[in-house]
């Protein structure tokens, strides 16, 4: 049994003011793992108080110290993998296989932005007026469970590199995966205040740092709901918005595609972090004249694919974070058997074997219209959608019929029209034949999927605001 009852704020581990407790539960077990003190609104104004008290003093650091500071703070995290991929597996549920990815991607991403620091300049040239990329201020970082550690340094990353200060609000689901990331961060030596972690709910700690006047800028993941209530709170003072939020991406399969080597990468994207995924390829286009050879080897491969004790190598499908969402995730798949769609694999329940824990069986629906609410809503969960399409507008067409616009998967064995196609989605990240993650390409949504874009220069520079200084 955990306890979790200290936040940080201003360089140390204090008690929060808020008393509220919250339980921990492994999602694998159902059993009770921990006990979480959540901070309230007051935390939150104490740790934006010490945030703004430490900005005059960071926003003048070099970029070169900023660096060195990302390099120990790399080093910090790296130094506790093993105890972050314990938390991952334990707390969130995540199969070991991916679980070992999210540990190394937490301390991946700070080296990444030094990289991005190293090679990005602060000062330009526009006409004659010298231009200072000049750091907001304090940036409210607010992150969801589904990748607790890589948000935070994701995000405090960027946030540092600019010379902004931090107060970050991750979910309360995560508290031990958090714990580890703040003491491993507290051991990068960091000067006070620059960095603040305040765990609580979203309506008291979220609501009191979108809307608090000391905040410049919030960085947010989480779901589109949340992030319009985010920006509306925001508008108030008129802070910078970055919002990362959901999608209902589209893994368009060309007709020429070889469904040996295709079947296994859609399934990969769709069942990709057990569902959990805002990236998830959840809509798979498949053409009309092929439906039955695919259907078929989606079958084969789901019989494949193991939904289970995230211990065991096997499994690639872990629970669902909590009972929440698993009752969301049942509600869908009763809402697609209601709707008429026809289940070609999984169904309703959890699976075979199993009776604890908040598993879903892996679900694939054929027979799917784009009109289907299972088609357009974010269900987040292992539940995917088979769509036909006539030709290539049908196709783009119907990719395109979405209020999301995320990311999208193209693959075909053309590869030259494959990108064609790319070129014609609605999509912030398109995907042409391969899962790959480019961490220097910018990462965020067209349409209801988001605001801004992060990792690489375009991350750096969403924490930054032209100065221009003109002289005679
Ligand atoms: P969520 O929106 O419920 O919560 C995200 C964070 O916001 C949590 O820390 C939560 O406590 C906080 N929050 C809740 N209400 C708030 C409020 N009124 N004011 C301020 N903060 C508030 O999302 P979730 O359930 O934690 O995560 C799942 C969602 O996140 C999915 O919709 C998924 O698509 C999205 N997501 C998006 C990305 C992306 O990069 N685009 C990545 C991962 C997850």
């Amino acid at each position: 049994m955990q306890i979790i009852d200290k936040i940080y704020i201003d360089g140390a581990f204090v008690t929060p003011h808020g008393d509220e407790p919250f339980e921990l539960i492994n999602p694998s077990t159902e059993q009770v793992i921990g006990r979480v003190r959540l901070a309230d609104a007051q935390d939150a104004r104490d740790a934006i108080a010490a945030a703004k008290r430490a900005f005059p003093a960071f926003s003048r650091t070099s970029k070169q110290e900023r660096i060195d500071m990302l390099k120990r703070m790399h080093a910090a995290v790296l130094a506790r993998e093993s105890d972050l991929f314990d938390a991952i597996v334990e707390e969130y549920g995540a199969p070991i296989s991916r679980a070992g990815w999210m540990a190394k991607h937490a301390s991946d991403v700070l080296l990444q932005a030094a990289k991005v620091l190293e090679n990005y300049s602060f000062t330009r040239q526009a006409g004659t007026a010298d231009v200072v990329m000049q750091p907001l201020g304090v940036a409210g970082l607010i992150t969801p469970w589904n990748s607790d550690a890589g948000f935070i340094c994701g995000k405090l990353a960027a946030a540092m590199s600019a010379g902004c200060t931090a107060v970050i609000k991750p979910s309360e689901l995560s508290a031990i995966q958090t714990r580890i990331v703040t003491e491993a961060l507290h051991a990068a030596d960091l000067p006070r205040g620059v960095f603040n972690i305040v765990t609580g709910r979203g309506e008291t700690v979220g609501a009191e740092i979108s809307g608090h006047p000391d905040v410049a800028k919030i960085s947010f993941t989480g779901s589109t709901a949340v992030g319009k209530t985010i920006l509306r709170t925001a508008a108030e003072t008129l802070k910078r918005v970055t919002l990362e939020l959901g999608g209902k991406s589209p893994f368009i399969v060309l007709d020429d595609a070889n469904f040996d080597d295709i079947v296994p990468m859609a399934l990969g994207a769709g069942f990709m972090n057990s569902g959990q995924a805002c990236i998830a390829g959840t809509r798979i286009l498949v053409p009309q004249h092929r439906l039955a050879e695919f259907e078929a080897r989606v079958v084969e491969e789901v019989a494949r694919t193991q939904a289970g004790n995230p211990h065991d190598p096997k499994s690639t499908v872990g629970p669902m974070v909590n009972r929440k969402q698993w009752e969301r995730v049942q509600g869908y798949i009763r809402v697609g058997i209601d709707e008429g769609a026809r289940l070609i694999a999984g169904g309703e329940g959890r699976p075979q074997g199993i009776d604890a824990g908040w598993f879903v069986r892996p679900t694939v629906f054929s027979d799917v219209t784009n009109d289907m609410r299972i088609a357009r809503e974010e269900i987040f969960g292992p539940v995917l959608s088979i769509i036909t399409y006539r030709d290539i507008d049908d196709a783009i067409a119907i990719a395109n019929d979405t209020q999301y616009g995320l990311q999208a998967y193209v693959f075909g064995a053309d590869k030259a029209r494959a990108r064609e196609v790319a070129a014609r989605i609605e999509a912030g990240r398109v995907m042409v034949n391969t899962l790959n993650h480019e961490p220097a390409a910018p990462f965020g949504g067209f349409k209801q999927s988001g605001i801004g874009r992060e990792y690489g220069t375009y991350g750096l520079e969403a924490f930054l605001e032209p100065q221009a200084f003109l002289a005679a």
